[in-house]
């Protein structure tokens, strides 16, 4: 099936290109993180917001809600910045 591609961004009106998201991470439901490799999408060149086809958003659903086992598991390090850093920068 072949998806409707987009050709501008419907949140700010730029231009998307085609990219593959080598890592993607995800928070699931119960507070663990899952990460999604190689995923195709399009991301707006003005605003950075990455679309994913309804197939792609399907299968990290179901990845998200535990109903595909994982293919694999990696080792994440972790680092948070420390507590005066925290806070969120004034716009
Ligand atoms: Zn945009």
């Amino acid at each position: 099936m072949m998806a409707k591609r987009l050709s501008r961004c419907p949140l700010c009106g730029g231009a998307v290109q085609a990219i593959i998201v080598k890592e993607l991470p995800r928070r699931r439901p119960d507070g663990t993180c899952i990460v999604f490799g190689d995923v195709p999408a399009t991301r707006c060149a003005s605003c950075g917001e990455q679309f994913f086809s309804s197939e792609v958003s399907l299968v990290m659903h179901q990845a998200l809600s535990q109903k595909k086992p994982v293919k694999g598991r990696i080792e994440v390090p972790f680092y948070r910045l420390p507590t005066h850093l925290r806070k969120a920068a004034p716009v």
